[in-house]
């Protein structure tokens, strides 16, 4: 088992397909579980990689739009069907904080364990969270909403940073500069260039030149539109700007050390 290194839950963006699901991913810490963003489905993409979600410490969500966040509700309700008692840090924009009072007006009544939201403010990379020998920081993404991305260092060498969703700016590079892998959502290859920018997302040029520019060793893509289901050409479109880019799908799992 790798010691630190993501498992990829899933790549799709707004709506869940066949084959994907929309964005979550794990974060192994040398056995110590952390999910970063929570889809719709995100529990059964657990138990489809077996993955234990009852190990999960932390979660970090980006922003509130349903792709990267309906999964909490269920996920928080069978964590307590487990009998979980660990209480659950949620770092997450202010906007979850009335979505976690509904959730736990209506259904929290049970609830084996103390769920705690911890609004993200920060305008520039932002330490958020340190435990053992990993520190996470958050910065501002450039969304329709509020969005945050993150970065996650273990034993202050190696470290993973996770940007969804995000149009290109920037400062960007910097605050991944030499990450060892870069992951950067890709929600458009070249020919729908036209939609990204009103929707302030990314292309396959716009994850590339971040890696390059930042230094990355590894661009890992993903938050694919479903209107483009043959992923090689976000691969391809990628690797001609920065060579070590994967395309990811649904289960890949990244090791880092
Ligand atoms: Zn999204
Ligand atoms: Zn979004």
């Amino acid at each position: 088992m790798s010691n630190f290194g993501i498992t990829v839950l899933g790549t799709a963006s707004a709506v869940p397909i066949a084959d994907r699901n929309p964005s979550a991913q794990v974060l192994n810490v040398h056995g110590r579980l952390f999910l970063i963003d929570c889809g719709e489905g995100t529990q059964q993409q657990f138990r489809r990689f077996h993955q234990s979600f009852l190990k999960v410490e932390a979660i970090f969500i980006s922003h509130i739009h349903g792709d990267h966040c309906l999964g909490i509700f269920g996920l928080l309700s069978t964590m307590a069907m487990y009998g979980r008692t660990a209480p659950l840090s949620i770092f997450a924009p202010r906007s979850f904080g009335p979505v976690l009072k509904f959730y736990m007006s209506y259904f929290g009544e049970d609830l084996s364990y103390q769920v705690e939201h911890v609004a993200l403010d920060a305008k520039e990379p932002k330490e958020i969270y340190r435990s053992g020998e990993l520190v996470v920081s958050a910065f501002p993404l450039n969304h329709k909403i509020e969005c945050f991305g993150f970065r996650f260092c273990y034993k202050e060498r190696y470290s993973y940073a996770y940007c969804s969703d995000t149009a290109p700016f920037p400062e960007l590079a910097q605050w991944v500069k030499d990450v060892d892998i870069l992951y950067h959502e890709a929600t458009y290859t070249r020919a729908f260039a036209d939609k990204a920018g009103p929707r302030f997302h990314s292309v396959t040029d716009d994850a590339a030149r971040c890696a390059l520019e930042a230094g990355a060793r590894k661009l890992v893509i993903g938050h694919y539109s479903s209107r483009i289901r043959d992923i090689s050409q976000f691969e391809s479109e990628c690797k001609e700007i920065f060579d070590n880019t994967v395309a990811a799908n649904d289960g890949d799992v990244f090791e880092i050390c």
